[in-house]
């Protein structure tokens, strides 16, 4: 199904027509969440985003579907349980966007964690997140972490527990939920900023919006609406009514990017630093990543970038636990900074306040979620869209379909579960030769889009300007994955600008030019959107 800003306005027209049983706003993972849950069980749905789907914290975070092995740490065991489990259910859902990866967890003399107490903790993870057998941790003496992975600090090692995370794209992921909702018939609009919330007759809100792509105002009608902004859900709230007891307080965190060549690093290693946090080094597409900060944040969500401090801080914990790795910040090819939003705890640090989602509800009866993490998204909207299928069945007199995201695929995961992913992956490869592609970008492009391969290869062979993949991948992400900006492929629909930043070096303006033509803009709009292009690649890079 086409979801393009080509039949934008048309869509425009119908959604403000109607009057939809729920406007979401924010298309982060909560609001598209949300989105999916809803429509699965019958409900009408509308989606505002404001910017491009994802470009909140939502292609900012760590990339991990994971357990939260942290929070054991804090005794939060309701919360690793769950998120153990719902980790387990967002890979059968698109194990194309999601692979298990083994991480190292070292322990040296004097750090936080010893041998016994890091055995005992990752049991304890393996039997609360409910680990797959052959994904149960395991030991490593000092010899065979060295061996595992030879960068490591090596004076007062005494060894790892190893164990599994799943690695993902978090701006990938939320697209793909974004598809699914789509194709099932929700409304989803990026670039449509919400302005006011006013119900109307104690009946409906009128939801007032302008087309950040053309300025055009819009009001759309809903019987419910769910506030799903994240780090912007107090603004939102106030749009409303006043804001009234529990608040959020933002934290910042910091990603940096180096090439292999100059940090290569074999093996995923969650490590301690100096100041007893815990940071993620990991290996990703011939790239090393490393992060995260964690600092209370008070600017603007939508501004928020690594400063000079931020890299200080990440280059100090890999010379801490790498100390032969010379790499500095003339080394670093990329970052990214998002914003976590938490709900303020008085008197807590940043890392020590729960990532739990809280839910509001305003006297005129909007729903605000916030907290949470990626990886629980498909609960958060399970407990949302739960509130909602209430009240509307009270009110309206009738009956709604039960949750079933547990078994519904993301979109490109069509394949009745992950173990079939690897002999999918296998007989798309023959696909991608016909096509003309060599095998491994045939494995690169099916492992990106899963099942939606066979569209994404119908547009290859009409390459000119641009190498094969980036123009099919160019058509696909404005055909079928609503691009409208440079920015927005670059960035969100193929990662380049954080893990291929020399591809997006060589190809903007080719980009660019290819946009205009397929999306006739005029030469003003070309030059907002070279330059919005230009200026991501410069926060992006430190140098
Ligand atoms: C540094 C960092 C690392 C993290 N790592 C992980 C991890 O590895 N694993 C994990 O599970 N979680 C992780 N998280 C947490 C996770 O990223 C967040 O919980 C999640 O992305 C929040 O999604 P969201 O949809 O609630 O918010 P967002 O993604 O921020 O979405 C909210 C959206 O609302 C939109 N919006 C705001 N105002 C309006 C308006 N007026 N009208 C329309 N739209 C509006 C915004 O543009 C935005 O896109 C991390 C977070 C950070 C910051």
């Amino acid at each position: 199904m086409q979801f393009s800003v080509i039949n934008r306005q048309q869509e425009i027209e119908q959604a403000i027509e109607e009057t939809f049983d729920l406007c979401i706003i924010g298309g982060g993972i909560t609001g598209v969440g949300i989105a999916l849950d809803a429509i699965a069980r019958g409900l009408t749905v509308v989606l505002l985003e404001m910017q491009d789907f994802a470009e909140g914290t939502s292609s900012r975070s760590t990339k991990l579907v994971h357990g939260g092995l942290r929070y054991l740490k804090q005794f939060e065991i309701k919360e690793v349980a769950e998120l153990g489990r719902e980790r387990a259910i967002v890979y059968e859902n698109g194990p194309h966007v999601t692979t298990p990866v083994w991480m190292l967890l070292p322990f040296h003399k004097g750090g936080s964690f010893g041998k016994y107490t890091t055995a005992l903790g990752l049991k304890i993870y393996d039997i609360l997140a409910r680990v797959k057998k052959d994904e149960h941790r395991f030991m490593l003496s000092k010899e065979a972490t060295i061996e595992q992975e030879p960068l490591i600090k090596q004076p007062d090692l005494i060894g790892s527990g190893v164990y599994v995370e799943y690695r993902t794209d978090d701006a990938r992921l939320t697209i793909e939920v974004t598809k699914a909702a789509k194709e099932r018939g929700a409304y989803m609009f990026n670039y449509m900023k919400a302005l006011s919330i006013r119900k109307v007759n104690f009946t409906f809100f009128q939801v007032g919006a302008e087309d950040q792509l053309t300025g055009k105002k819009h009001i759309f009608r809903a019987k419910k609406v769910v506030n799903a902004t994240g780090p912007w859900v107090d603004q939102v709230r106030a749009l409303d009514s006043k804001i009234a007891g529990k608040h959020l307080i933002l934290s910042k965190g910091v990603h940096i990017v180096f090439d292999a060549s100059k940090f290569p690093l074999k093996q995923a290693i969650y490590f301690d630093t100096e100041d007893g946090r815990m940071v993620f080094a990991i290996p990703r597409q011939g790239k090393t990543y490393v992060g995260t900060t964690d600092t209370f944040y008070e600017g603007d969500p939508g501004d928020v970038r690594a400063e000079q401090s931020d890299i200080n801080y990440l280059l100090k914990a890999i010379k801490f636990m790498f100390p032969n790795i010379e790499v500095g910040a003339e080394h670093i090819e990329s970052t990214w900074a998002g914003v976590r939003p938490l709900i303020h705890e008085e008197g807590k640090g940043p890392s020590e306040i729960s990532r739990k989602d809280e839910i509001w509800q305003s006297e005129s009866g909007v729903i605000t979620i916030a907290g949470g993490k990626l990886t629980g998204y498909r609960k958060m909207a399970e407990k949302i869209v739960d509130l909602v299928v209430e009240q509307l069945e009270k009110e309206e007199k009738c009956r709604y379909r039960p949750c079933t995201t547990k078994r519904i695929p993301i979109s490109g995961g069509d394949l009745s579960g992950s173990k079939y992913f690897d002999a999918y992956v296998q007989r798309s490869v023959e696909k991608g030769l016909k096509a003309g592609l060599t095998k491994e970008q045939s494995i690169h492009l099916v492992k990106l889009y899963g099942t939606n391969i066979d569209h994404v290869l119908s547009f290859i062979g009409q390459a000119e300007r641009l190498p094969m993949t980036l123009f099919a991948q160019l058509y696909y992400g404005i055909y079928f994955e609503s691009v409208a900006k440079p920015t927005d492929f670059f960035i969100r629909r193929t990662g380049a600008l954080f893990f291929n930043m020399p591809t997006v070096e060589a190809y903007k303006e080719a980009v660019v030019n290819e946009m205009q033509r397929i999306l006739s803009w005029s030469e003003s709009q070309r030059e907002q959107y070279r330059k919005e292009l230009e200026q991501a690649i410069q926060v992006a890079k430190v140098n």
